[in-house]
């Protein structure tokens, strides 16, 4: 499988305290990786750092091997590279049909089908035209990954798409993440709940300080004493 994605010694922080300490990570085409971990272990700023919300002290980040360390996030979403932001950041005012619609115009690409989308989360065909703010938790995150969609991603950057759902509705995005997967989405899945986690992703790191401590299979990484520890420790 070709390489896609490879982030190489990345070092970032806040002010001055440093929250990555040279981390490298690579994504093959058409693969799903996972990034767990606990509570600050810095999952987030590692994918941000990938998405071009935070610029690294050091390292690099190549995509289909451009080197796209100084891009802003706008300038990666062109060529494929697409951040998910947790569901909350839906913009609440608008419908869900026009939410997604903001999607399509991020890509340099022609826009995915909105059927791609409904297809995917047939719940959302009902509220098309309901404001995104008056939606479930679970259904802000749908539109929240429906938009990462419409721009026919080639790397979906996706930051804790469970957090603060219901489980039904951790189900339902859990079910539809399997699904894009089985299909050959390319994916990295930041994720503190490792049953989510283990069911989309076919590999895993654990990230514990700002390091990635274990790397694997997502088999063999859900036995790997250190990974039943964080989730012990987890919320
Ligand atoms: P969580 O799941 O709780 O979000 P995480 O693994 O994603 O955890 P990060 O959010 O990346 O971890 O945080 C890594 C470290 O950087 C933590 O020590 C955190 O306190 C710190 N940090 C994160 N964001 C900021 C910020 N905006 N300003 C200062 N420090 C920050």
């Amino acid at each position: 499988m070709s390489e896609l994605l490879r982030a190489t010694g990345l070092v970032s922080g806040y002010g001055r305290i440093e929250a990555l300490h040279g981390v490298d990570v690579s994504v093959d085409a058409g693969q799903a990786v996972t990034v767990i971990g606990p509570n600050g272990a810095g999952k987030s700023t590692l994918l941000r750092t990938l998405a071009g919300l935070s610029r690294p002290w050091r390292g690099t980040v190549e995509f289909d091997g451009t080197d796209v360390t100084r891009w802003p996030a706008e300038q990666r979403a062109r060529v494929g590279l697409v951040f998910v932001p947790e569901g909350r950041h839906v913009f609440a005012g608008l419908t869900v049909e026009e939410n997604l619609r903001l999607g399509g115009y991020a890509a340099d690409r022609a826009a995915a089908g909105l059927d791609a989308v409904y297809d995917l989360f047939p719940a959302l065909v009902a509220r098309r035209r309901q404001p995104a703010g008056t939606l479930s938790g679970g259904e802000q995150q749908m539109v929240a990954i429906g938009r990462g969609l419409m721009s026919r991603p080639r790397l979906l950057l996706l930051d804790e798409p469970s957090l603060g759902l219901a489980p039904q509705a951790v189900r339902l995005v859990t079910d539809a993440l399997v699904e894009l997967a089985v299909r050959g989405t390319t994916l990295v899945l930041v994720e503190q709940s490792a049953s989510v986690a283990f069911r989309v992703a076919q590999r895993g790191h654990l990230m514990e300080r700002g390091e990635l401590v274990a790397s694997g299979p997502v088999g063999r990484l859900s036995e790997d004493p250190r990974v039943v520890r964080a989730y012990l420790g987890g919320p």
